[in-house]
């Protein structure tokens, strides 16, 4: 099986991997495309220096053993936490905090970037026939971009701000626009991208603090952003924080004590509404790059809008 391992340190594309078996409950999925997440990237840089094994966990596959025999052969999405069932998080509905959570390709899961992955059957949403692999992966992401609107309810017309211009940036932006009747402003370093982010929302290279705004969504990947996206939340307003980090933050806490600031840590969100907006077109992304699993190194390096492996040749 080809395959892409993490020892701890670094990564290696391998060859001699055994095909995966499944766990009872578990089906077994042959992995067309695996997407590369800035998640991966930090766990290179020592974001996750207790894991081991295969990395990714964006993927798009086929079933090829299931114990629900309504899967087989179909195109699927897997959600990537595996959950007890039985803990504190469990039994209160909040799952994606399990005290015995394992993650795909992040924490004690073998991970998407080869051939065949397992995952527990009941993580597995079916994708519609019409919606193509390469826009089907990005349901993962674009999940995770939703539980904004889980965590936080907008007013009509809400301001909200936006501080980066990357991948995910981009879907939280496009998933706010088709679900939600805010006003959205985004901040970003880059014209270029920024010009993917207009037909959506004003859009800005330089932050001003002079306007502030009652939500703030941090999705800039860089810790040295959070001091502007405090200054730009309204007092007693919502920042929720979509970036995860190798390095800490320095931030003045107290702002954050005096000014009543709400700060929301937001990750892992909701596959169905994701899955519905990619086939329903209302969330429509520029296309991925593929690369032959062994281009992995490469694929990591592309500054593209997002790179993929593709393990169907
Ligand atoms: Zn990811
Ligand atoms: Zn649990």
């Amino acid at each position: 099986l080809k395959a892409i391992v993490f020892d701890g340190r670094n990564s290696h594309f391998a060859t001699d991997l055994p095909k995966p078996l499944p766990e009872p409950g578990e089906s077994l999925i042959q992995v067309e495309l695996a997407a590369i997440c800035n998640t991966d990237r930090e766990i290179l840089k020592g974001y996750r220096p207790d894991y081991r094994g295969v990395l990714g966990h964006e993927f798009v596959g086929i079933v090829r053993e299931s114990p629900d025999p309504s899967l087989l052969n179909r195109r699927v999405v897997g959600e990537i936490n595996l959950t007890c069932g039985l803990c504190l998080y469990c039994s209160s509905g909040r799952p994606h905090h399990c005290i015995e959570r394992r993650a795909l390709g992040i924490n004690d899961k073998n991970g998407a970037f080869a051939g065949y992955l397992t995952l527990p059957t009941s993580l597995l949403h079916p994708v519609d026939e019409a919606l193509p692999a390469e826009k089907a992966v990005f349901c993962e992401p674009l999940a995770a971009a939703l539980r904004i609107t889980e965590q936080v309810e907008f007013a009509p017309g809400t301001p909200v701000a936006l501080l980066g211009d990357g991948r995910l940036a981009l879907m939280i932006c496009q998933s706010l626009a088709a679900t939600q009747d805010v006003d959205l402003t985004v901040f970003g370093r880059h014209p270029e991208k920024l010009a993917l982010f207009s037909p959506y929302a004003k859009t800005f290279g330089a932050i001003d603090t002079e306007d502030t705004f009652e939500v703030v969504v941090d999705a800039t990947g860089n810790p040295a952003s959070l001091s502007d996206a405090i200054a730009l939340t309204r007092s007693e307003g919502t920042l929720v924080l979509k970036s995860t980090y190798a390095e800490k933050a320095h931030i003045d806490i107290s702002m954050v004590v005096v000014r009543e600031i709400r700060m929301i840590g937001s990750r892992c969100g909701p596959f169905k509404p994701a899955l519905e907006l990619l086939q329903t077109g209302k969330v429509d992304l520029p296309p991925l790059t593929c690369f032959a699993p062994e281009d992995f190194k490469k694929a990591m390096e592309s500054k593209t809008f997002k790179a993929a492996l593709d393990f169907r040749s």
